[in-house]
């Protein structure tokens, strides 16, 4: 039986678990991004729409620093995983 999740992905739903792949897997992934961050700077980060390291390159540099929440240690992160 396929099932569409809220965010378009189609699936297989194998068991009782309704849970999709795909989202579960995004989760994951942007909780592990926003890790790399204080409270603050995580609050203005998801607030901005940048929970991803991908969302974090496309962004533009100049705003992101002018974000309320966003301090010099948050900075230097930034060029860290944007030199990776
Ligand atoms: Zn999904």
């Amino acid at each position: 039986m396929k099932i569409t999740c809220e965010n378009g992905h189609s699936f297989e739903k194998s068991s009782n678990c309704k849970v999709c792949p795909t989202c579960s897997a995004n989760e994951h992934k942007d909780h592990e991004f926003l890790q790399h961050f204080s409270t603050p700077a995580q609050r203005a980060l998801v607030q901005a729409g940048i929970t991803s390291i991908e969302n974090l390159k496309s962004a533009p540099f100049n705003d992101l620093i002018k974000l309320h929440g966003i301090g010099r240690t948050t900075i230097i992160k930034f060029k860290e995983l944007l030199n990776q």
